[in-house]
């Protein structure tokens, strides 16, 4: 009988960690902690460094490889899927930030080449001197900043799609609307409608108002469309980004943009989501 062999792991079996390393991004093997785990490193610092060289981050591809998740694009660009490497050195947010960081350090290397960058990091922060110190914590400011950053960002999109929900609800309500379909594109917000994960602390009472005007309804399906799929959704939310308004209710007269994109729905244009991202 033929063996079946696990290519992570050098003696060919399968084990946690090797799976863990294999999923983990492009860092080289070598001792790392010292860098990260430095007297002068602000603790919740060295902590997102950390989980990033370990691979711990709960990226989108990461989530996407625990099956927790199948939504993967970069809130920072919206142009790619979001993995750790994208994330922290290839997103053009987080190259120009970099940029200047590296420029400070004069560090030369692209930061396409993930490895020999943190060859080169790993080189300035080693040693027990104040200035390799200093290094570090530089260092692992940048990853924090990047972190945070996506992560204020991807708190705010969740915040604009369930009011935006709350509020078609509510206007739905109002017209006496019986029957109807929520669509969204962020997944969060449409597993917390749904009550598949549940909401932040801090959302708690207007899910409990989002809830009770959920019953309220004859019919009512909530569901998750990827962004390029609603386009006259995008449409409408781009001629509302100079507005005061946060959700538009009637739009009149209807652009011609607007039409095209209504009349391509209608003869069920196929939308391609791999032309999107690489
Ligand atoms: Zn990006």
């Amino acid at each position: 009988m033929d063996r079946i062999i696990w290519l992570p792991s050098k003696s060919g079996r399968f084990s946690v960690s090797s799976a863990y390393r294999a999923l983990s991004p492009e860092v080289p093997n070598i001792r790392w902690h010292s860098f990260v785990w430095n007297r002068m490193v602000i603790p919740r610092h060295a902590f997102s460094a950390w989980q990033l060289l370990s691979g711990g981050l709960p990226t989108q591809d990461n989530l996407m490889n625990r099956r927790m998740l199948n939504e993967s694009s970069c809130i920072l660009c919206s142009g790619h899927r979001e993995n750790s490497k994208h994330l922290f050195f290839e997103c053009s947010y987080s190259n120009e930030i970099w940029n200047h960081v590296k420029g400070l350090l004069e560090i030369k290397v692209d930061n396409i080449n993930t490895n020999r960058l943190w060859m080169s990091i790993f080189k300035l922060c080693k040693g027990k001197s104040v200035v390799s110190a200093v290094f570090s914590t530089m260092i692992c400011a940048t990853v924090n900043f990047i972190w945070k950053e996506r992560n204020a960002r991807r708190f705010q999109v969740f915040q604009q799609e369930l009011n935006a929900v709350h509020q078609g609800l509510l206007l739905a309500r109002k017209l006496s609307v019986r029957q109807i379909e929520v669509a969204s594109d962020s997944l969060r917000v449409i597993k917390v409608v749904n009550r598949i994960e549940a909401p932040p602390w801090d959302y708690q009472n207007q899910l409990h108002e989002i809830w009770d005007l959920v019953s309220g309804f004859q019919h009512i399906r909530c569901y998750h469309a990827f962004r390029e799929t609603n386009r006259a959704t995008d449409h409408l939310a781009a001629l509302g980004v100079n507005q005061s308004l946060n959700v538009f209710y009637f739009i009149s007269p209807m652009t011609k943009e607007l039409c095209n994109i209504i009349e391509d729905d209608k003869n069920c244009k196929v939308y391609l989501r791999s032309n999107h991202y690489r």
